[in-house]
């Protein structure tokens, strides 16, 4: 079942592009957060990831959680955040049914709390892994608890107790994933790694085809292309190195047999710019 995907830009933090990516050079680049609203015919407006939003700067106000915001610096604007741009397009966040979160750091659950009637989906071992951190032990998840609803277990599915079903063979070299509405309309992958318990999302979109959410298992649609790791100290970051090199292999792979894909990692610049409204993209 196809759906329709609008990319939202929701503001960015400033890195250096050599700690993205092999032969990146020295220059402060912009990461944008991208969060993606997916129009589901049967189960309504859905949200992968919520980006940034103001909470983000209120969480980082105070220390420890405040070193967050000096090492990455973040710009996000008031009307960047999703609740915004949905509120000048009509949208209430009450008429948001789900969001899918690809995983808990803080640029990824920015909004969370905008969405009081939202169901939540991500897999148990991502929320176990955070679940009860605070100060300096959810700092070094870069997780901020402030971001997370209150009622967050009341609402919560965990994805991944689920059935684990074959994928369509297009999708290869990934082979198993969980039909989320099982209508085959989003089949979720695990991509631990990045983070423990990650997960990106095949869809495919009724205007653009296949399209794979791939959240921060790669940083930009270069490094999957050349199969081109992060900088060795931006690998110290990762929860778990070995599987982090295997996706992003596996990124490869998907992103030769399958040109015509559109592979989008979150915080990608041509991901960015399809943002903007062109969704034109370089195979
Ligand atoms: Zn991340």
């Amino acid at each position: 079942m196809d759906v329709k995907l609008t990319l939202m830009d929701t503001g960015y933090c400033q890195q250096l592009e050599m700690f993205s990516r092999k032969g990146g050079r020295m220059k402060n680049i912009p990461f944008h957060a991208i969060a993606g609203l997916i129009e589901h015919p049967v189960h309504g407006l859905l949200l992968f990831d919520t980006g940034y939003s103001q909470r983000f700067f209120e969480a980082t106000s105070k220390l420890p959680y405040s070193l967050y915001g000096k090492l990455t610096p973040v710009f996000s604007k008031a009307h960047e955040s999703i609740a915004e741009q949905h509120a000048a397009r009509g949208i209430q966040t009450t008429d948001i049914a789900g969001i899918l979160i690809s995983h808990f750091h803080a640029d990824h659950i920015g909004g969370l709390r905008d969405f009081p009637h939202a169901r939540l989906y991500c897999f148990e071992s991502a929320y176990n892994h955070v679940k009860g951190k605070t100060g300096w032990a959810a700092l070094r998840e870069a997780y901020l608890p402030d971001l997370m609803p209150d009622d967050f277990e009341e609402r919560v599915t965990f994805i991944d107790r689920g059935e684990l079903v074959a994928l369509p063979e297009a999708y290869a070299p990934y082979t198993e994933g969980y039909d989320l509405f099982a209508d085959q309309s989003l089949y979720i992958v695990d991509l631990n790694g990045h983070a423990i318990g990650q997960f990106g999302v095949f869809l495919r979109d009724r205007d653009h085809g296949d399209v794979f959410l791939c959240a921060d298992a790669a940083w930009s649609s270069e490094a999957y292309r050349g199969n081109l790791l992060p900088h060795p100290l931006a690998m110290l970051i990762m929860a778990d190195r070995q599987a982090y090199r295997e996706h992003l292999h596996r990124l490869h792979v998907l992103s030769r047999q399958r040109p015509d894909m559109k592979i989008m990692p979150t915080h990608c610049g041509e991901v960015w710019q399809a943002s903007r409204g062109a969704f034109t993209w370089r195979s």
